[in-house]
C-alpha cells in the first residue's frame, strides 16, 4: 500500500468513527457517576475543602480595600498592620489547603484510573480468540493506557475546577454586588463574550482530541507491530526500512500536525478570555475611580472591586475551559466505555457445570460452523478499518460428527485449509458451534464452567508460544502450586530437562519474547510440559509441520507419545508413525470428514487417505511401507 493510500485509509477511517458515534453524553455521564461512587466519601471532603478556599480567596481583596481606607482616613498605624497581618495568615492557609486539595483530587483520580484500567483488563481478557485474532494489539494497549489517563485527567481537573470556581464565583459575585451593584452589572455585561465562544469551542476541541488519540494509537500499533521480534524479522527479511521509516513518519507527522492545531486553538481561546477580562478591569477602574471622586464610593471600595474581578473572570475563564474538560473527558470516557461495552461472545452459563471425573470421551455431533462476522466480536477503531464486515465467514464445517472414546487418539490428516485446525479450536471453545454440539465427558461444552473446561482440555500448538519471563513461570502458568521437582518431571518427560540445564541460570533463564532463544522443536516440547504439568485429560495436538532435525525430531516423538499417553487426544497429524498409531483415522476435506477407519483400513480402501499418504507421508519418518 503506498503512502498516499494509507494516509487516506486512517483519514477516511477517523472521519467516518466521527459521523458513526453519536455523543450519547447523559448516558455516558450516568456511567462515570457509576465509577465514582466508591469514591464518595473523598468527594465529600474534596467539596468542604474546595468551599473554604473559595471564601479564603474572597477575604484577601476585601481585607486589601479596608488597608487602602485605612490610609485614606491617614490614621491607625496599627489597623493597618493588623489587617496585612490577617492578608499574610490567609495566604498562608490557603497555600497549605492548595496542597491538600491538590493531593486529594490526585487521590480521586488516580482511584478512578486504578478502577478503569482493572474493569478494562478484566472485560479483554474476557474476549474470545476471534477478538483478539482481529483487532491490533497495539490500539488496545492504548485504550488501557492514554484514554484511561485522559479519562483521569480530565475528570480529576474537572471536579477540582467546577466546585472550587462555581463557589469561588458565587461568593465573588455576592461580595461585588455589596461593594458596588453599578459596576458588577457593567462588569457582567461583557459575559456572553466568555460563554458564547466556549460552547463552540467546546465541541470543536472534543473532536480535535478524538482525532489526535486516534492517531496516536496508529502510531503506537505500527510501533508494536514492527518491533515484535516475527515483525522486525520480516522488514529485515524484506528489506525495506526506508519506506518503513518514511510511512512511521507520515503518522508521526499527524500526529504533530494535530498537536499544533490543538495548541493554536487552544492559546487563541485563552488569549481571547483573558483580554476580555482586561478590558473589564479598566471599566472597573474608570467607572470606580469616577464614582470615588464624586464621593459615593470609597476609595477602597475600588480596590477590591478590581481585585474581585480579576478573581471574578478566572474561575470563568476556567470554567469555560472546564467545559472543553468535561468534553474530552467524555471522549476519553466513551472509547473505554467502547471496549466495556463488546459482549463476549462466549459467556459461561450461571448454571455451569464440571466435567465428571475420571476418563473422558469427546464427541462432535453434526456440528456446523462459521467464524463470526466483525461487527460481533471486534471494534473498527481496535482493528483500524473504516468500518467492520458485518457479513458473516462462509461455513467452514459442514456437519461433522465423530466420537473418541476415553483414552483414544483420534487423528486428522487432509490438505490444508481442509478445516482440521478449526475442529481443533472447537473443543477447548475458543468458538461456539452454530448448530450441533461439541461434547466433553457427554456434556455440551456450552454448559461446562469454564475452569472446568480449562483443567480437562489442553492444547499443544505448533509455535509454543511463551511469555518473556523465565522457564519457570512459563511452566507454572499451567500449575501455579508446582514444586520444583515437578517441574524438573515434566521437564523430563517432555525430554527437555537437559536443554534447560544447559541453560545458563537453568529454570531461571528468561526465554525471550514469545520464547524466541528457544528452537521450535524445544518451545513445542515446553508446551508438552506444560500440558503435562496440567494433567488435562483430553488433548489437542497440532503436530509441527516444520523440519526438525533428527535428535530435535526424536525427542518430540517421545515428548509427544508421553503427552498422548492415557489421554483422550485429538491430532492434527502430519507424521506417519502417529496417523498409524492413532485408533481413528479421520479425513477431512472442505469442511466434511469424507473418510474414518485405521491405516491399514483406509490404504486397503484406496480413496483420498490412499492418495494422501502417497502425497504427505510416504517416505518421511524413515518410513517406506508400500501403497497398499
Ligand atoms: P486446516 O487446519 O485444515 O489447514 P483451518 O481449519 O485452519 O484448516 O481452516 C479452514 C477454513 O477456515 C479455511 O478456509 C480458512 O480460510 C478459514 N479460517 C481459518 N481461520 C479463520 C478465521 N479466524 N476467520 C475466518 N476464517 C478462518
Amino acid at each position: 500500500m503506498s503512502m498516499e493510500t494509507t494516509a487516506w485509509t486512517q483519514l477516511h477511517s477517523v472521519m467516518t468513527a466521527q459521523q458513526q458515534r453519536r455523543p450519547l453524553a447523559r448516558a455516558t455521564l450516568r456511567r462515570i457517576a457509576a465509577f465514582a461512587r466508591p469514591h464518595r466519601a473523598g468527594i465529600t471532603r474534596f467539596v468542604v475543602l474546595g468551599i473554604v478556599t473559595a471564601l479564603l480567596a474572597v477575604a484577601t481583596p476585601v481585607l486589601a480595600g479596608r488597608v487602602v481606607d485605612a490610609i485614606v482616613a491617614g490614621h491607625d498605624s496599627g489597623r493597618v498592620v493588623r489587617l496585612s497581618l490577617l492578608i499574610a495568615a490567609v495566604a498562608v492557609a490557603e497555600a497549605g489547603l492548595g496542597i491538600l486539595v491538590r493531593r486529594l483530587s490526585a487521590t480521586l483520580g488516580e482511584g478512578l484510573i486504578l478502577d478503569l484500567r482493572t474493569a478494562v483488563f478484566d472485560h479483554v481478557q474476557r474476549m474470545p480468540v476471534a477478538f483478539f485474532t482481529r483487532t491490533r494489539t497495539g490500539a488496545l494497549v492504548s485504550r488501557l493506557n492514554n484514554d484511561v489517563i485522559g479519562a483521569q485527567r480530565a475528570f480529576a481537573s474537572t471536579l477540582s475546577g467546577v466546585v472550587t470556581n462555581v463557589v469561588t464565583l458565587v461568593l465573588t459575585l455576592a461580595v461585588m454586588l455589596a461593594l458596588s451593584w453599578q459596576i458588577t452589572l457593567l462588569a457582567l455585561v461583557l459575559l456572553p463574550v466568555f460563554v458564547l465562544p466556549a460552547r463552540r469551542m467546546g465541541s470543536r476541541m472534543a473532536r480535535m482530541q478524538r482525532e489526535a488519540a486516534e492517531l496516536n494509537a496508529a502510531m503506537g500499533t505500527r510501533m508494536t507491530e514492527r518491533f515484535s521480534a516475527p515483525g522486525a524479522t520480516l522488514v529485515k527479511l524484506f528489506g525495506r526500512p526506508g519506506e518503513e521509516s518514511a510511512q512511521f513518519a507520515a503518522r508521526a507527522g499527524q500526529v504533530r500536525d494535530i498537536g499544533v492545531r490543538t495548541a493554536t486553538a487552544q492559546s487563541v481561546f485563552i488569549t481571547a478570555l483573558t483580554l476580555v477580562s482586561a478590558l473589564a478591569l479598566a471599566l472597573v477602574y474608570g467607572l470606580g475611580g469616577w464614582f470615588a471622586l464624586r464621593g459615593t464610593l470609597e476609595a477602597g471600595a475600588v480596590v477590591s472591586l478590581s481585585l474581585l474581578l480579576t478573581r471574578l473572570y478566572a474561575p470563568l475563564t476556567s470554567l469555560a475551559g472546564a467545559r472543553v474538560e468535561v468534553m474530552s473527558a467524555l471522549v476519553s470516557f466513551e472509547r473505554v466505555f467502547e471496549v466495556l461495552d463488546l459482549e463476549p461472545l462466549i459467556a459461561e452459563k450461571p448454571d455451569a457445570v464440571a466435567v465428571p471425573e475420571g476418563p473422558v470421551a469427546i464427541e462432535f455431533d453434526d456440528v456446523r460452523f462459521a467464524y463470526p462476522a466483525a461487527d460481533k466480536v471486534s471494534l473498527a477503531s481496535l482493528e483500524e478499518v473504516a468500518a467492520l464486515d458485518v457479513r458473516g465467514g462462509a461455513e467452514v464445517l459442514h456437519g461433522v460428527s465423530f466420537r473418541a472414546a476415553p483414552g483414544e487418539t483420534v487423528a486428522l490428516v487432509g490438505s490444508s485449509g481442509a478445516g482440521k485446525s478449526t475442529i481443533a479450536q472447537l473443543l477447548p471453545r475458543l468458538y461456539d458451534t452454530d448448530s450441533g454440539a461439541v461434547r466433553v465427558g457427554g456434556i455440551d461444552v456450552r454448559d461446562l464452567s469454564a475452569t472446568s473446561l480449562r483443567a480437562t482440555v489442553g492444547m499443544v500448538t505448533q509455535d509454543g508460544h511463551l511469555f518473556h519471563d523465565t522457564v519457570r513461570a512459563n511452566l507454572l502458568l499451567a500449575r501455579p502450586e508446582a514444586d520444583d521437582e515437578a517441574l524438573w518431571e515434566a521437564l523430563g518427560r517432555a525430554r527437555l530437562d537437559e536443554v534447560v540445564r544447559s541453560l545458563p541460570d537453568g529454570l531461571d533463564t528468561v526465554v525471550g519474547e514469545r520464547g524466541y532463544r528457544l528452537s521450535g522443536g524445544e518451545r513445542q516440547r515446553m508446551t508438552i510440559a506444560r500440558l503435562l504439568l496440567a494433567r488435562q485429560r483430553v488433548v489437542i495436538l497440532d503436530e509441527a509441520t516444520a523440519h526438525l532435525d533428527n535428535t530435535s525430531e526424536a525427542a518430540v516423538q517421545e515428548a509427544l507419545a508421553e503427552a498422548l499417553h492415557d489421554r483422550t487426544a485429538v491430532v492434527i497429524a502430519h507424521r506417519l508413525s502417529t496417523v498409524r498409531a492413532a485408533d481413528q483415522i479421520l479425513v477431512v476435506e472442505a469442511g466434511r470428514i469424507v473418510e474414518r477407519g485405521t491405516h491399514d483400513q483406509l490404504l486397503a480402501a484406496r480413496g483420498r487417505y490412499a492418495e494422501l499418504y502417497r502425497t504427505q507421508f510416504a517416505g518421511k519418518d524413515g518410513d517406506t511401507v508400500p501403497v497398499a
